[in-house]
């Protein structure tokens, strides 16, 4: 067992010649092994000094005497296991066989194994070798987990600094603007405003001049608006042609008209792009800090109607948000009881979208996404609905409905010979936190009867990071009913899971605005790269959203991506639509 480096043992005695004996067996042992200097023994005659030199010593192995005056040799062990970094440290307790009765009680303090006095040469050696080697076990484990940890998070780190950058003008993105004002509104500071800029008829610049040439312009207005950036606001693209400011420090919109002013200004001035000219206005909306505001969508939001009735009026004009300017809030209340009621009239029905292994094409399983028949308007994406849900909780009722009904769905399929499939089930925000949410699952499960392993469910990055100890205490109680845990939408969130280790994942979803505008060295391209490396590092499965074209397919393969799903394959279809066309290709 001898290495380069010689194991140090800490023997811990009253009785120096205890100490000289352990020292002489061991000695002999090295000798009859022909091995010189395994060992380096250091000797503390108290508990207290052993506790001293602990940082000095750095032992492997203790051995710890029971019987001492002053601090015990239980209460030694007790308080060496109670200091984080020494909580993996060996411990052998040596007690006389009349203190036999009390090993329960060295366990108890946790320590790892006893010796009997009288110390015996074989003895001693067989168990202070065991304790060795799984102490060497030990710190091999600990080394690769630090390493782990330490490539997970250059990722991650890689990764965040992607997305806080909007990668064609290098100003903030709109996940990195979103993250401040979270910041801000948490910390109840409504000092603030969103100024948001549009700029008019850019999409002419693109068909007259090309994408070269819009993308130059945008690169130059950028530089331009930069300027007029105060130190400590941010300036984020927002958009194609959208660009927000975020400025603190302004209490009133008198405080504001300077700052418009300018922007306006700058805007005379043509743009110089290559060796044109080019003229451009911009429309702004803004919105003043509130106390109402919960979520950071929301000022973003309302200063983007304010920029649209702008927009209405002409070009280059302003609009400060109000309250009574939105309409929007009138036909939100009138959703808002449209929706309970077609909930009460099971008017949500799940479509299913396909999900394929990306290597043989093979149909692996579906994800479930809700539809509303409504009675007139025929079917309504989930994006007009599921924000209100989830603002009014509606979403809790809602989301255990798809549950059951996606559940009953994959038995039937099971049961009619195509016994792998897997389903997927988003689970929002709200539903995460509801109180009700494992006994919720677990009526479904009992009342389905179907096999939970196959069941996996979505949540997104910001569902986690809402708070992370009782996610991870929720996520254990899925995985320990054999639930697999999926993180939607990756990447989309500013923060991008630096903890993403910690959760008891299985699947990554690539969101889709990554794998749309993939080509090769673009940056949504690296970005995919890295998520992919990432899943791999830490062994979860790579699931990419949105495929569209078969050169994203080819990418996505190149770069081992697993699994994915996307119109390239299926449009999510009703289950009938299913058996029809998505069944009879596997036949
Ligand atoms: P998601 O979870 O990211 O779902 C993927 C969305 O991408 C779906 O939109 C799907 O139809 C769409 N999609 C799939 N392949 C492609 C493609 O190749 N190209 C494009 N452009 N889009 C594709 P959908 O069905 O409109 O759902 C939108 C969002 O609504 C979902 O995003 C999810 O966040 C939410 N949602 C849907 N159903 C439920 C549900 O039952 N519960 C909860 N909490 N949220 C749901
Ligand atoms: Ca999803
Ligand atoms: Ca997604």
């Amino acid at each position: 067992m001898a290495t380069s480096q010689p194991f140090s043992i800490l023997v811990v005695d009253d009785e120096p010649n205890n100490f000289e004996v352990i020292e002489t067996l061991l000695s002999i042992e090295e000798a009859a092994l022909g091995e010189t200097q395994a060992y380096q023994l250091h000797y503390a005659a108290s508990g207290s000094a052993a506790l001293d030199w602990l940082a000095l010593f750095q032992p492997d192995v203790i051995l710890l005497d029971v019987m001492m005056p002053g601090m015990s040799g239980l209460e030694v062990c007790l308080r060496i296991k109670a200091m984080p970094q020494w909580q993996a440290l060996p411990i052998i307790m040596v007690t006389s066989l009349t203190e036999k009765a009390d090993l329960a009680r060295c366990f108890a303090a946790g320590a790892d194994d006893f010796i009997a006095k009288p110390v015996t040469r074989l003895e001693l050696n067989a168990r202070v070798r065991s304790m060795l080697r799984i102490r060497r076990q030990y710190q091999a484990l600990a080394s690769f987990n630090s390493r782990l940890e330490k490539t997970v998070q250059e990722r991650t780190a890689q990764l965040q600094e992607m997305i806080a950058q909007d990668g064609l003008t290098r100003l903030s993105s709109r996940a990195f603007l979103l993250e401040q004002l979270a910041e801000m509104l948490q910390a109840d500071y409504f000092s603030f405003a969103v100024v948001y800029l549009d700029c008019d008829q850019f999409k002419l610049v693109n068909s007259a001049f090309g994408h070269r040439v819009g993308n130059q312009l945008l690169l130059a207005i950028a530089k331009r608006l930069q300027q007029l950036r105060r130190p400590g606001d941010t300036l984020a693209r927002v958009g194609e042609d959208e660009f927000c400011f975020l400025l603190r420090q302004i209490d009133s919109e008198r405080a504001l008209e300077p700052f418009i002013e300018t922007i306006l200004q700058s805007f005379v001035r043509a743009f110089e792009v290559g060796n044109c000219e080019i003229f451009m206005t911009a429309c702004i909306g803004i919105a003043l800090g509130d106390r109402t505001y919960q979520q950071a969508e929301e000022p973003l939001q309302d200063a983007d109607t304010a920029m649209y009735k702008a927009k209405q009026r002409g070009k280059n004009g302003c609009q400060i948000f109000d309250r009574q300017m939105s309409v929007a809030m009138l036909e939100r209340l009138t959703l808002e009881t449209d929706l309970q009621r077609a909930l009460n009239h099971h008017e949500f029905v799940a479509y299913y979208q396909p999900i394929v292994n990306l290597h043989t094409e093979a149909l692996c399983g579906f994800e479930a996404l809700v539809r509303w028949r409504h009675p007139s308007r025929g079917l309504v994406s989930p994006d007009e609905f599921i924000p209100c849900m989830e603002e009014t909780g509606l979403i809790v009722p809602l989301g255990i409905a798809v549950l059951q009904q996606a559940c009953e769905q994959l038995l039937a399929w099971h049961q009619q010979g195509h016994p792998d499939l897997t389903m997927s089930v988003n689970l929002s925000v709200r539903q995460f936190a509801s109180p009700t949410l494992l006994a919720d699952i677990d009526r479904v499960l009992a009342e389905t009867g179907v096999n939970p392993a196959y069941l996996k469910l979505e949540i997104t990055e910001s569902a986690l990071l809402k708070n992370v100890e009782t996610a991870i205490d929720i996520m254990a109680q899925l995985r320990s009913r054999q639930i697999h845990i999926s993180v939607d939408d990756f990447g989309t969130g500013y923060s991008s899971l630096s903890s993403l280790h910690r959760f008891p994942l299985n699947d990554l979803k690539i969101d889709r605005s990554f794998v749309s505008q993939m080509h090769e060295s673009s940056r949504n391209f690296r970005i995919v790269n890295t998520i992919i490396s990432l899943g791999d590092q830490l062994e979860l499965t790579v699931v990419a959203e949105g495929i569209e074209t078969r050169q994203q397919l080819e990418q996505l393969q190149d770069l081992g991506c697993q699994l994915g799903q996307g119109y390239l394959f299926s449009q999510p279809r009703s289950a009938d639509d299913i058996e029809t066309y998505s069944f009879q290709r596997r036949r």
